[in-house]
């Protein structure tokens, strides 16, 4: 392509433009629809060349400087069919779906930024991401030709609420090797404390058929179990119920943001030890991840959102995860690009793909030694920034290791 520039331009005109871009590029609000309408006038370019021009050397800057992505997140919907209490989507005023063309671009921009990797990992996300159910199709089948021809291979995951679960939604995902991860927070008392409809009506039931759908197709369910203070109580009750209901996997994660009295959290420690000593005695075969895991442990500082895994919003804005991209979905918090020209705004690569910022935000508050940094979006929650540490998730971390649960990790 840039042969075919290069062909009426001369090296200099290129290397000043170029020299222009990389100057914009580390600015904390790069414009990049501007930029190409200045590689327009200057190269003497048409639209079209413009834009390939100014996304290959977005591009090629990226491959040069950070890690290659091999995970996107999609944000299929905006909207939802349910209303939990707890949601990052309540807080979008305006509510978007995602059309086939942004799906498309989106899979085009990870074949893109891939690298070397050969695994590459697509998230159907929202809102409730089967209220998009037909571009959800088309995107599947594009990504499925797409990564193919790439000589790599994808796999796609989806979470959803279950509502909208039938056995054709099943079919179609056991014809594409997709397991859904329904969202349960507990049996019928704490799910249906948060998990409302908009009516505020309590949704297990809904989600009971759900578990018995998957349940009957894939004899495995897997559930992603938001813990909310007020249901810890229930927590073991609830985890060996689900279990009962055909349940095999369970990611969980109590949700930070919430008030957690310390002797509170201190029970919810010693109830995650109870339900492993549970699976180890009685289901074995059972998975625990999320808060049952050593993740505190040393290593690479922060986590991996805007390293190697991002999140196309509804509208083809490209945050660094889900969680962050939902606590502005106007005014992205750190925002990283979008499909059309990819990763522009590299100040934001840079501090996500280094981690140093938390890194040094840690090391002031004298927590660096034991602690790598947590969660991105806690922190935002808690501090008002997503590099100065979120102390209530170091002081989870603290009990956590207090109950085995971590190694490594933050004792004192
Ligand atoms: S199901 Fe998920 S997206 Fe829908 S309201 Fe609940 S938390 Fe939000
Ligand atoms: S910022 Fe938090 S929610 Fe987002 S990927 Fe990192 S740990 Fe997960």
């Amino acid at each position: 392509m840039r042969q075919t520039i290069t062909k009426g331009t001369s090296r200099r005109q290129l290397v000043a433009v170029t020299k222009k871009i990389e100057g914009a590029l580390i600015s904390e609000s790069p414009d990049a629809a501007a930029l190409c309408r200045e590689v327009r006038n200057e190269l003497v370019l048409g639209e079209d060349e413009a834009r390939r021009f100014l996304r290959r050397i977005v591009l090629d800057l990226n491959a040069a400087y950070f890690p290659a992505i091999n995970t996107v997140d999609l944000m299929m919907t905006d909207r939802c069919t349910l209303a939990c209490t707890y949601c990052f989507e309540r807080r979008m005023t305006v509510k978007h779906e995602m059309t086939a063309e942004t799906a498309r671009a989106a899979v085009d921009f990870l074949v893109d930024y891939s690298g070397k990797a050969e695994k590459l990992y697509l998230c159907l996300f929202g809102g409730e991401p089967l209220m998009n159910f037909g571009v959800m199709q088309d995107c599947v089948a594009y990504a499925g030709k797409r990564v193919a021809a790439a000589g790599k291979k994808v796999r796609f995951d989806i979470t959803t609420n279950g509502t909208l679960l039938t056995e054709e939604t099943l079919d179609f995902f056991a014809a594409h090797g997709i397991l859904p991860l329904l969202s349960v927070d507990g049996l019928a008392e704490s799910h249906d404390s948060c998990r409302v409809d908009h009516a505020g009506n309590g949704s297990f039931a809904r989600v009971g058929r759900a578990i018995e759908l998957v349940f009957r197709k894939h004899n495995y369910v897997g559930v992603r179990m938001t813990v909310m203070p007020r249901n810890v109580p229930r927590f073991y009750d609830d985890i060996v119920g689900l279990h009962k209901l055909g349940v095999r996997s369970f990611l969980v994660g109590a949700a930070i943001g919430s008030d957690w009295p310390d002797d509170l959290m201190d029970f919810y420690g010693s109830e995650l030890r109870r339900v492993l000593e549970w699976r180890d005695r009685e289901a074995p075969k059972v998975r625990l991840t999320g808060d049952f895991e050593g993740k505190a442990s040393h290593g690479v500082f922060g986590c991996r959102a805007g390293r190697n895994a991002v999140t196309v919003s509804t509208t083809g804005e490209i945050s660094a995860c889900a969680t962050i991209l939902g606590l502005n979905s106007v005014n992205l918090v750190k925002k990283l690009g979008d499909v059309e020209f990819g990763l522009t705004h590299f100040r934001h690569r840079f501090e996500f793909a280094t981690a140093f910022r938390v890194k040094e935000n840690c090391e002031k508050c004298g927590i660096a030694a034991d602690y790598p940094g947590g969660c991105y979006a806690n922190n935002y929650e808690e501090t008002g920034d997503l590099y100065l540490p979120s102390l209530g998730r170091y002081r989870f971390e603290k009990i956590r290791c207090s109950h085995g649960l971590v190694q490594g990790a933050a004792t004192q």
